[in-house]
């Protein structure tokens, strides 16, 4: 899966990234931190990005597409990735869809985090705040100066993205506003109605314990079936077919197939043992006689 989150600076993309790292088990590509890194080693590209980024300007498109270029062809990127703070501007995108042709990637969705910027300025000043109270060091692009001017560069070079993607139909615009697991939720849903990724394990774990609290109610209907052996495989099939459609009501997540299949089996058996039971019923009456 490859994915493309937007969305101004401080609107979660950062924390989103890393719990779509470890729920899907793809890489986070930011360039913001690939930058750092480079200006923290005194690398060539380091020592070009490190008074633009200090002024929260942008760094020339060419530094940026190459390291992303780069970075897209390490092995860890092969089963996916996040591209974070990458594309930042129209030939930027351009870019990332020419070398995504020419390494015949696709790219599954591009998922923008809608936020409030008078909501990202509080959000910028308390974080800066709790880590100074802890004692941590803060990003020199960190301070409310410097984001208004991260914001307005997002506004006028950045947010003209969402026009390119939503013409592409690869847009997908979320609430960045809610809580952080809520934003996950939404994300992870619209990927799925995307097909970007399978339905989760946990879906199927409800698919198979519906199938299988189905069984206790059909055991007991089929009982109740066997007194009355002219109806009893019908009605305890009804009465399965019935008892597991709700347990996979419940289930939520399983998919439709899952269900149908669960059904299906439940009322199979359900009537096998049914008639069984009848058949048992009606030999052991004969015996008697
Ligand atoms: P971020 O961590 O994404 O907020 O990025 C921090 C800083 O790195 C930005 O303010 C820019 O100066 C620079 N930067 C990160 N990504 C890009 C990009 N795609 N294009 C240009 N500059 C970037």
């Amino acid at each position: 899966m490859r994915i493309i989150l937007l969305g101004p600076p401080g609107s979660g993309k950062g924390t989103q990234a890393q719990l779509l790292v470890q729920r899907y088990g793809i890489v986070q590509l930011s360039t913001g931190e690939m930058l750092r890194a480079a200006v923290a080693a005194g690398t060539p590209v380091g020592l070009k990005a490190k008074e633009i980024m200090a002024s929260g300007g942008l760094v020339p498109d060419e530094v940026v597409v190459g390291i992303i270029s780069d970075r897209i062809d390490q092995p860890d990127a092969k089963n996916g990735f996040i591209l974070d703070g990458f594309p930042r501007t129209v030939p930027q995108a351009e870019a990332l869809d020419e070398l995504l042709k020419r390494k015949h990637l696709k790219l599954d969705a591009v998922i923008e985090l809608r936020v409030n910027e008078s909501a990202l300025l509080n959000r910028v000043e308390t974080r800066v705040a709790q880590m100074r109270e802890r004692g941590e060091e803060v990003r020199v692009d960190d301070t409310p100066e410097v984001l208004t001017k991260r914001l307005a560069s997002y506004r006028s070079q950045t947010e003209p993205l969402i026009h390119y993607y939503s013409e592409r139909r690869k847009l997908s615009t979320i609430d960045g506003m809610m809580a952080i697991d809520e934003v996950t939720r939404a994300i992870h849903r619209q990927l799925l109605a995307l097909g970007a990724v399978e339905p989760k394990t946990h879906g199927k774990t409800h698919a198979r314990s519906a199938a299988k609290a189905a069984p206790a109610k059909k055991a007991k209907t089929a009982k109740t079936a066997a007194k009355k052996p002219a109806k009893t495989a019908k009605k305890a099939a009804n009465s399965a077919k019935k008892a597991a459609k709700k347990a996979l009501k419940s289930a939520g997540k399983a998919t439709r197939k899952t269900a149908k299949k669960a059904t299906r089996k439940t009322a199979k058996k359900a009537v096998k043992k049914g008639a069984k039971k009848a058949a048992k019923k009606v030999t052991k009456k004969r015996a008697k006689r």
